[in-house]
């Protein structure tokens, strides 16, 4: 990538198809005394495949924005208790003898002398938002287990680990899922919410100190347990690569903070998780390797609006060695080129974590970088606050149509599994949508779930948001009609392998206007005071960053808009032909970004 004023030099850029991809770029060796004020005359140490884009250090006004952003993220709660975190390293010492004594366990049942018994090792590693020390309180710990290679997971893991976790009283909602991309075991701990993972290594015994960033942890082991073991190698090199950790875990946490109230955090939904807002983060922190948080995650939001997708962002080059395993790269594999917004994981195999995003949830992640941006700006001009940029995202009123996807079970167990399949398939009833529409009806999936407590059957919903493509005008009474997409979209929901009598989806069209009620449990919509109210306090905040309210153009939008949109929904009740508006820029949200 290169941004305005950046001069790229040494860098071998392979073009081909659409994408263009730097294997393996030239370290630029950037001098500079940590605060990037003097240079010395020792080479610094490089960081990326690129030259940073600026090696300056904060001024007076960044250092004072920065205590201001660090008390925002701590009154937010978004740091845990000490008390908390000693609970999770007590949780964190039971499992590990716990797994220490399954594979001591299984190595005498096996037979072997007594020596391999008392050598017999298992190690856990932690991975994820813990590893990486930006999690929040309550959040899960995604940790790794490491056993020999006589351990096996279909059996020992799966079911004698299971077992012996089963019979545990700390061990609640344990749930296997053994068939997942990477298999993983579910409970909580005294409480604490763990996923683990487990891989056997070609090693008879497991060393204590294992180095899991060594590839030849990789020699002789399948794809699942490469998977694995991918989450820890990550993590690790992610940590490796910034040029100050606690600088990229402010940032970070203030990213992911920032993205959750934005409604751009869900993987599964076609957005980013932690892994790639990580990935994000750490890529500006090695552009700008003396900058702090308030300055960070400006940079942030320049790099990342003017970032020209699809160029992947990386922290290293990709590495390919004689293990063979397959490594993102468009050149040779065609699905490759197709990524819309690649995030490459630094650890081999280098893998785009982000395939799931689409162009859809790419537009949209868009809007709000470039939203986003703006505010930054003001605030680095000392005209806007932290606060501003951590509004929450007001899905419902930023569309005047929505789907919504009803999904009811016959009981909380059964629901759970049912809501997880039909969120992970979202992502595809966008895409039909705006293959079917020829991309003019635009589709927003919103990652959240709601859940309609007044019904007697357990229930969530899911919302999308509807619009026409910006900038194309429709044409008088042009009808979209999506009865056909739903349907297909519908028989492929129901094709789920452990489908239960009760599980049932309803797909339905809502105007903003008939939005249910439980969307809104302070009182259905707001009210026109306390929209009044809200919209004062939302306007405070654009004129404090100079935005326009733009209410006139909004109007005259809205009286503009007569195109139709034929859409049935399978529920008879809630057939409906209906007129989606142009691009809500009538919303307060999206005229406070068409400044
Ligand atoms: P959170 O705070 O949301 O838990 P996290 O960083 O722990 O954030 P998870 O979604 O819990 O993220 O995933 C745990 C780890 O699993 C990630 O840090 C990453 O190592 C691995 N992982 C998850 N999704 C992907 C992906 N799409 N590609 C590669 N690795 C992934
Ligand atoms: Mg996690």
């Amino acid at each position: 990538m290169q941004l305005a004023g950046e001069k790229k030099e040494g860098n071998s850029w392979h073009r081909f198809g659409r994408l263009r991809v730097c294997f393996r770029g030239a370290e630029m060796v950037v001098s500079g005394s940590p605060n990037g004020s003097q240079p010395t005359s020792q080479p610094a140490k490089k960081y990326g495949i690129t030259k940073p884009i600026s090696v300056a250090g904060p001024t007076e006004a960044d250092l004072q924005r920065n205590i201001e952003l660090e008390k925002f993220l701590i009154d937010s709660g978004l740091y845990e208790s000490k008390e908390e975190g000693a609970r999770r390293e007590e949780v964190l010492g039971r499992i590990d003898q716990v797994v220490k004594g399954w594979v001591k366990l299984l190595t005498r049942q096996r037979g072997y002398t007594d020596q391999m018994v008392e050598d017999a090792n298992a190690v856990i590693i932690t991975f994820g938002s813990y590893r990486l020390g930006v999690h929040g309180p309550g959040a899960d710990i995604d940790t790794l287990c490491v056993g020999p290679s006589y351990v096996n997971r279909e059996e020992d893991f799966f079911i004698v680990l299971h077992n012996i976790l089963s019979e545990m009283e700390e061990v609640t909602e344990l749930q296997p899922v053994p068939d997942a991309h990477v298999p993983v075991m579910k409970f909580k701990f005294q409480g604490i919410s763990i996923d683990l993972l487990y891989a056997s290594i070609s090693l008879l015994v497991v060393p204590e100190d294992l180095d899991i960033a060594n590839g030849s942890v990789l020699y002789d082991v399948d794809e699942q347990t490469v998977r694995s073991l991918n989450g820890c190698r990550v993590a690790d090199q992610i940590l490796k690569l910034v040029p100050n950790v606690e600088h990229f875990r402010t940032t970070l946490r203030c990213l992911k903070f920032w993205a959750k109230r934005r409604g751009v955090y869900s993987n599964v939904t076609g957005f980013l998780g932690g892994v790639n807002w990580a990935l994000l983060v750490a890529r500006v922190c090695q552009l700008y390797p003396s900058a702090i948080p308030s300055m960070l995650v400006s940079r942030f939001f320049r790099v990342y609006t003017q970032w020209r997708w699809p160029n992947p962002v990386m922290l290293c080059s990709i590495e390919e060695n004689e293990l063979g395993f397959p490594v993102w790269d468009p050149r040779r594999n065609p699905r490759d080129r197709f990524h819309h917004m690649p995030i490459i994981t630094p650890a081999y195999p280098c893998m785009n974590s982000s395939y799931n995003v689409s162009i859809s949830t790419l537009r949209v992640m868009m809007e709000q970088f470039n939203h986003a941006n703006r505010i930054t700006e003001d605030i680095e001009l000392n005209k806007a606050q932290w606060s501003c940029l951590f509004e929450p995202y007001r899905f419902f009123e930023a569309y005047k149509n929505y789907l919504q996807v009803d999904i009811i079970a016959a009981d909380a167990v059964d629901l759970l599994t049912w809501k997880g399949w039909v969120e992970s398939r979202l992502r595809q009833l966008t895409l039909k949508i705006e293959r079917d529409t020829n991309g003019m009806l635009q589709c927003h999936p919103y990652p959240h779930e709601y859940a309609d407590t007044s019904k007697p059957c357990p229930n969530f919903a899911f919302f999308l948001g509807l619009q026409r493509k910006e900038g194309v005008r429709g044409q008088e009474g042009q009808q979209f009609d999506i009865r056909g997409t739903v349907d297909e979209f519908r028989q492929e929901i129901n094709m789920y392998m452990f489908w239960k009598p009760g599980m049932d989806i309803y797909v339905s069209h809502v105007r903003r206007k008939q939005l249910p009620a439980f969307l809104f449990p302070d009182g259905h919509k707001r009210s026109r005071m306390l929209r009044h109210v809200s919209l004062d306090a939302e306007k405070s905040c654009e004129e404090a960053s100079g935005f326009q309210s733009g209410s006139a153009e909004k109007n005259a939008k809205r009286k503009a808009d007569s195109e139709t949109m034929d859409l049935k929904s399978t529920r008879p009740e809630k057939q409906a032909f209906i007129s989606p508006q142009p691009p809500e820029s009538a919303s307060p949200e999206s005229c406070a970004i068409q400044r």
